[in-house]
């Protein structure tokens, strides 16, 4: 990560074709824009390359995880259970439907804990959503086994995570739904953007109305369109989408470099005795957008973090202490912040976010160091990179 590294003439080259129709909108005229159907063309290529029926190109991964969860009709008091180590989109997509959050703890995949998982369930819990967080791979089988049983819907944040694999299948597609990011950071960009990608029919078919207030999208005449319900605007524009294209078509590309490097990196803190990884599941392979170390302690891996950000080197992170992505930082959340009042369900039936605690979550986290992986380094850069983090990951053990 991320693909903004390696912008080159095929981008331009997609943007181009749009800019030459002038059609900026995903949607209708069709007389006018010469055939180029950029979002369109971005939503085949990426049924393709995930293996799935239906693949819908939304505005970001936050409108992704919001129009999934709201095409299967969850809505005002339902819960989904989600990870204690994510990013705030996973909450704010469904708090924005009135439904409730229940964060769960960890384990060494840096994502759900099944156990746990398991026992957050209520006659309430709709939704079961693991993050593949930095690259990594959730236990999915297990999960998928869970709400199979419970009968609860399986969807997957890969915003972090495409181009991995579980058990011969895209990340993405192995729950009922799953969901990417193309946001200016990750592997592959729009600028902003975000994707879902599912099996079945009916949520591709509400998904596709719900991202644009509900419209049918039948015929070339929009005013003549019907409004089965009430939606939102999500939608993508043709000139993100024409980004998405081109580096869409080079994800095999990028995760070969990306892998390149992290291998260079792993081979080299490798030696170091003290140091471990993060779990991937068995039959799972990551994307190779970061590498996660586990230190010995959350005191050598603060250590850690603070000797490389004084030897001026970014991309280095200690979530347990970083502000993003770990819910123990998270006072907004804790005190359900925002403007205006909460929907009655939220303010009925949310639990005391602050009351939660993560032993296991905050076990993992304060030892986690990942060191985000660059596409744009040269062989030396790597190289060096690796000599300079493993000289201050032997110092501070
Ligand atoms: C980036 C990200 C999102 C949100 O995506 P945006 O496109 O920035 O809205 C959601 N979940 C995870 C895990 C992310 O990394």
């Amino acid at each position: 990560m991320p693909g903004f590294e390696l912008f080159g003439e095929l981008e331009r080259t997609h943007v181009n074709e749009v800019m030459d129709t002038g059609i900026l909108m995903r949607y209708g005229f069709d007389g006018m824009r010469n055939g180029v159907w950029k979002a369109k063309e971005f939503e085949k290529l990426l049924t393709e390359k995930m293996q799935v029926q239906h693949a819908l190109l939304v505005s970001s991964g936050t409108a992704a995880l919001t129009v999934a969860l709201a095409s299967a009709g969850i809505g005002a008091g339902d819960e989904v259970i989600v990870p204690s180590f994510t990013f705030i989109a996973s909450f704010e997509a469904i708090l924005a439907l009135g439904a409730i959050p229940i964060p769960v703890e960890i384990d060494d995949t840096l994502t759900l804990n099944p156990a746990a998982t398991e026992r957050a369930i209520t006659s309430k819990t709709k939704a079961v959503m693991p993050v593949h967080m930095c690259g990594g791979v959730a236990q999915l089988e297990e999960l998928k086994t869970i709400c199979r049983q419970r009968h609860l819907l399986l969807v997957e944040d890969a915003c972090q995570a495409i181009g991995g694999f579980y058990q011969g299948k895209p990340l993405g597609s192995y729950g009922d739904m799953g969901c990417f990011s193309f946001d200016f950071v990750k592997t592959v960009t729009c600028g902003e953007g975000g994707a879902l990608i599912t099996n079945n029919s009916n949520f591709a078919e509400n998904a596709h109305k719900y991202s644009d207030h509900g419209h049918d999208h039948i015929g070339t005449d929009r005013g003549l369109e019907t409004h089965p319900f009430l939606g939102y605007n999500f939608r993508i524009s043709e000139l993100q989408a024409a980004v998405g294209v081109a580096q869409l078509m080079r994800l095999e590309e990028f995760i070969g470099i990306q892998k390149k490097n992290y291998t260079r990196l792993r081979e080299a803190v490798s030696s170091i005795p003290g140091v471990s990884f993060h779990r991937i599941p068995a039959g799972g392979e990551e994307n190779y957008s970061f590498l996660n170390l586990f230190l010995p302690d959350k005191a050598s891996a603060e250590r850690a973090q603070q000797s490389l950000s004084e030897q001026g080197m970014g991309g280095c992170f200690h979530w347990f202490t970083n502000n993003w992505h770990y819910i123990g930082r998270w006072e907004h959340l804790k005190n359900l912040k925002t403007l205006g009042r909460l929907p009655q369900e939220v303010r009925a039936y949310a639990p005391d976010y602050s009351l939660f605690t993560f032993p296991q979550s905050d076990y993992w986290m304060g030892r986690t160091l990942s060191i985000a992986i660059r596409m744009g380094w040269s062989e030396e850069e790597a190289e060096r990179l690796a000599m300079r983090i493993t000289a201050v990951l032997r110092a501070v053990m």
